[in-house]
C-alpha cells in the first residue's frame, strides 16, 4: 500500500476536520489545567492548512515532502503558544526527510513520525511522562517500528492501527501524571485528574490519518 501525494492532501484535509469539529473538546481540556486556547489555536492553523490545499490547483504539489512543508510552515506563522514550533517545526522537519517522494509507503510513515517526534522532543525537551503531546507520538511511534521492523508486519493499516491503540493508552496515561512541563507544569500537583490537551490533539490527528487509509 503506497499514499499518493492527492492522497495525502486529503489525510491533511481529514485532519483539519476532525481539528475543527473537536474545537470544544479541545479548549475544554485547554481550560482545565491551561489557558484554554489549543482548540482555538490549532483550527485556525489547521483551517489555513485546509484552504490553501483547495486553493492550490491540483496538479502543482505532487512532493509530499513539499507539501508537508508548506503545511509546517502555516502552523508555525499561524499559531501562537507552545504549538505552532512544535506541531509546525515537527512537520517542517518530517517534509524535509520525505522531500522528493510523490508516493510514500509504510517505511516513509515511519520516517515521518519519527522525525515528527524528534524534532518535538529535541525543541520542546519533553521526555515519556512529563504530561505532553510526546505520551502520545511516541508510543505511536515505537509500536509502530516494532509492527513493521520486527514483527515485519507488511500491512500499513493494521500496523498502524496497532500503534494507534498503543497511542491512546499513552494520551489516557497523562490523565494521572503531575505535568512536568510547559503551561499545566505550573499547578504542580494540581495538573493531575485531568488529559493533557496536547496528548488529546495529537492522538485525534493519528486516529484521523488512520481513518483516512
Ligand atoms: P500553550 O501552553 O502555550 O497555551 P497550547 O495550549 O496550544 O500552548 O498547547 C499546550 C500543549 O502543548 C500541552 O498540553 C503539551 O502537550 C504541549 N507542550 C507544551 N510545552 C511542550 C514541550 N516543551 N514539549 C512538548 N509538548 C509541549
Ligand atoms: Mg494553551
Amino acid at each position: 500500500m503506497e499514499i499518493s501525494a492527492e492522497q495525502f492532501k486529503n489525510i491533511l484535509i481529514n485532519i483539519a476536520d476532525t481539528i475543527e469539529k473537536n474545537v470544544n473538546y479541545l479548549t475544554e481540556l485547554d481550560a482545565e489545567i491551561g489557558d484554554g486556547d489549543h482548540g482555538v489555536n490549532m483550527n485556525k492553523g489547521f483551517k489555513k492548512i485546509k484552504s490553501q490545499l483547495l486553493e492550490a490547483d491540483a496538479d502543482t504539489n505532487k512532493d509530499i515532502g513539499e507539501i508537508l512543508i508548506n503545511a509546517g510552515k502555516v502552523l508555525l506563522n499561524e499559531i501562537g503558544g507552545a504549538m505552532g514550533p512544535l506541531y509546525g517545526g515537527g512537520m517542517v522537519k518530517a517534509g524535509i526527510t520525505l522531500k522528493g517522494k510523490e508516493k510514500i509507503n509504510k517505511n516513509d510513515i515511519l520516517i515521518l513520525f519519527s522525525s515528527m517526534l524528534d524534532s518535538i522532543k529535541s525543541l520542546g525537551g519533553a521526555k515519556i511522562g512529563d504530561k505532553t503531546m510526546v505520551d502520545t507520538i511516541e508510543p505511536f511511534v515505537n509500536t509502530y517500528k516494532e509492527q513493521i521492523e520486527q514483527l515485519k508486519n507488511n500491512d500499513l493499516k493494521s500496523a498502524f492501527k496497532t500503534a494507534l491503540d498503543a497511542a491512546k493508552n499513552g494520551m489516557l496515561s497523562t490523565k494521572d501524571l503531575v505535568s512536568k512541563i510547559g503551561r499545566s507544569s505550573r499547578l504542580l500537583e494540581r495538573s493531575k485528574g485531568h488529559i493533557d490537551v496536547g496528548a488529546a490533539s495529537s492522538y485525534l490527528i493519528l486516529e484521523a490519518f488512520y481513518n483516512s487509509l
